[in-house]
């Protein structure tokens, strides 16, 4: 794309009412979220340090570390690929889902290959759709962003939230034309529509495809976060489960990941963990499970002067804080990546022509300051600017005006007088775009001002206000009046929460799964089966599916409740055992196991969780251990939930809609 063709794009975008609208409620929600779950976190700033020192690490030792994360992960019974690019990475998955072995044993001979794919920038980066729908498959997103805008036949157009520049009444129009449902604005009616068609997807689809957070090159698991649920169905019910990780997302241990999951749901969704922390180190029974690894222009880019870029943990934060971005949304870069850090990967890996991307930016550091791992995106945009896209035989050269305005500035900057005078231009060219001035109450001669962040000049010279002449009071305001950074420092810096040394780890415990929708009863390990018989009474509620030895199996038969061991949709409530919970976030550790654990604590509307006081840990860090040795486990964080449409948070997603915690002391 050119720059004109870029220009077209944003004057399309700012002239799209409905798409402002869009983009100013996801921004400022993101924004305020990330704000207040940050104020949870009082160290937040050495963890943020810390976290980019763990991404340079990786990315500095990145092939040591990868040999490490394939040893293990082969040793754990998973089958490891590497693609140097989009084609080769293509051709690996075809080859997996065309395996003979498999065709004859799910009996698909003849039959449309269904696969049912969780959220994954990867296979956007490679447009793996297409190349599956080319060759016959059925390829279903089930992320309900990703769903509407597959059902648009459009790219997404954020990387947390995909549809995030549509509105209610576009997305009840769509289900009506494309499902044969009645027209409804009704968001929580939008996102069961979508519940029911994806939920016989998952139950019938052949192969299950996931994106990765992280891989863990100590243990050779990988890491999967999300909300509505999606990500444990692909994962969890395909007979073959195939994982596309970008060749740099790895962390060295769980040290590292406990660091990079304080950081990653706060900044991308305003959560202290997202409901869904996966954590998979082997296939299940019965199932296969391959990671294809993709480098596709990533050692380019480490070799490149945007190697920092490889640090990204892809939270999103700083699309959410740019001020471009919030005005021209994600669709008018036209790459996957958009954004602060889509400009300067978009540039890294598919090279010169997404150079002009760079251009998008103030150069105002939001996007800086709200990046969890420290990246310096106005470093990496002056560079894809200058030309320093890891494509180096495609430089770019300095457009006529740049070099003439380089050349003036130059002249100017190097002749104090000189300078001088432009700076007393320059105050009085910011005074009249500037919308409204407070102390004078004079109009702006234009209304530019108003949608951007124009930082005035100051009216007198740093030499004349520091000898004692009156300094200008209305400049001062106006130098730092970018709200979301003020707001950030301030919250950020005045929240101290009480050690968690000093906390009730089991009031802490209820006080958090009760703010995130989840449900506690308290009891004594003798009134558990009692109560959670009175629960089912509660709703009618007859036929559970029951992990073996959690509850009193003869009482519940003597009350008229049958009890099953096998994964069933249609049975209404699973009651698990839980590993752990975790004070600070009210989650609970499901792994698999006996009696089909994972699937009581997924296919059900109400999940039973039943969880000794004993076993609460303080956090996340203490806990992650928990999960060495177990196939596939999952930090339940609440009921399921999506912000897709409007960002309006609906409750019961794909996952239950109710978490109870049957708390037994
Ligand atoms: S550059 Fe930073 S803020 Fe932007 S998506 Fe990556 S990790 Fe998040």
């Amino acid at each position: 794309m050119n720059r004109k063709q870029f220009r077209q794009r944003i004057r399309q975008s700012l002239a799209n009412e409905p798409l402002q609208i869009a983009l100013d409620a996801n921004a400022e929600r993101r924004v305020k979220g990330r704000v207040a779950a940050f104020a949870s976190l009082p160290d937040w700033r050495e963890r943020r340090q810390k976290a980019h020192a763990i991404r340079a690490e990786v990315i500095e030792r990145l092939d040591s570390y990868l040999e490490q994360f394939i040893h293990n992960a082969t040793q754990n019974g998973i089958t490891v690929h590497r693609a140097k690019d989009a084609d080769e990475a293509i051709q690996i998955l075809l080859k997996i889902v065309k395996d003979e072995s498999f065709v004859s044993l799910r009996d698909l001979r003849g039959k449309e290959l269904l696969i049912a794919k969780s959220k994954s920038m990867v296979s956007e980066e490679i447009n793996l759709n297409r190349a599956l729908e080319a060759e016959g498959m059925r390829v279903v997103e089930t992320d309900l962003g990703e769903y509407i805008v597959q059902l648009r036949n459009e790219r997404p157009s954020h990387i947390i939230t995909p549809a995030v520049h549509l509105r209610r009444h576009e997305v009840g129009q769509l289900f009506h034309e494309k499902l044969g449902v009645p027209y409804t604005e009704d968001i929580p009616t939008l996102t069961n529509i979508a519940r029911k068609v994806l939920r016989e997807v998952f139950l019938t689809a052949d192969v299950g495809i996931s994106g990765v957070n992280f891989g863990i090159a100590e243990t050779g698991g990988i890491c999967i976060v999300t909300n509505e649920g999606n990500g444990r169905m692909v994962t969890t019910l395909p007979p073959v489960h195939i994982a596309l990780m970008g060749m740099e997302r790895l962390v060295r241990d769980f040290g590292d990941l406990a660091i990079m999951l304080s950081l990653l749901p706060r900044s991308a969704t305003g959560q202290k963990l997202s409901v869904y922390t996966q954590i998979i180190h082997k296939p299940l029974d019965g199932q296969q499970r391959h990671i294809i690894l993709l480098d596709n222009g990533r050692s380019h880019v480490r070799n490149s002067p945007l190697k920092e870029s490889l640090y990204c943990i892809r939270c999103g934060a700083c699309l959410n804080a740019c001020p471009v971005f919030r005005e021209i949304g994600g669709h008018a870069y036209d790459s996957v990546y958009p954004g602060p850090i889509g400009s300067v990967i978009s540039a890294g890996l598919f090279g010169s022509e997404f150079v002009p991307l760079a251009q998008a930016s103030s150069l105002c550091g939001a996007c800086k300051e709200a990046c969890p791992v420290d990246i310096d995106l106005p470093k990496l945009l002056t560079r894809v600017r200058a030309g320093l896209a890891s494509d180096a035989q495609h430089a770019t050269s300095l457009s006529p005006f740049s070099a003439f305005f380089l050349k003036t500035y130059a002249r100017l900057a190097t002749h104090p007088r000189l300078f001088a005078l432009s700076q007393k231009f320059a105050a009085l060219g910011t005074f009249l775009l500037s919308p409204f001035d407070d102390h004078v109450r004079l109009p702006a001669f234009t209304g530019w001002g108003y949608g951007r962040d124009l930082p005035r000049f100051a009216w007198r010279t740093f030499g004349e206000r520091y000898a004692g002449k009156q300094a200008d009071e209305r400049t001062d305001k106006q130098v730092d009046r970018y709200p979301s950074r003020q707001e950030d420092s301030s919250v950020m810096a005045t929240a101290t929460p009480p050690p968690q040394s000093e906390i009730n780890k089991v009031e802490r415990f209820i006080e958090e799964l009760t703010k995130v929708n989840g449900q506690v009863v308290r009891a004594t390990e003798k009134e558990l089966t009692g109560r959670v018989v009175e629960f089912l009474r509660s709703r009618n509620i007859n036929r559970i599916h029951l992990e073996p030895n959690v509850l009193d199996e003869e009482s519940l038969r003597g009350t008229g409740i049958t009890v099953s061991r096998e994964a069933n949709a249609a049975i209404r409530v699973g009651v698990t055992r839980a590993l752990c919970g975790l004070a600070d976030s009210g989650s609970v550790l499901e792994a698999d196991g006996e009696g089909g654990r994972l699937y009581a604590s997924l296919l059900t509307e109400i999940h039973i969780a039943v969880l000794r006081a004993s076993d609460i840990y303080p956090s996340l860090e203490n806990a992650l251990h928990l999960t060495r040795g177990t196939k596939s486990a999952v930090f339940i964080t609440g009921p399921s939930r999506t912000g897709d449409i409007e960002m309006s948070h609906t409750i019961g997603v794909h996952g239950p809609g109710e978490v109870v915690v049957f708390l037994a002391a």
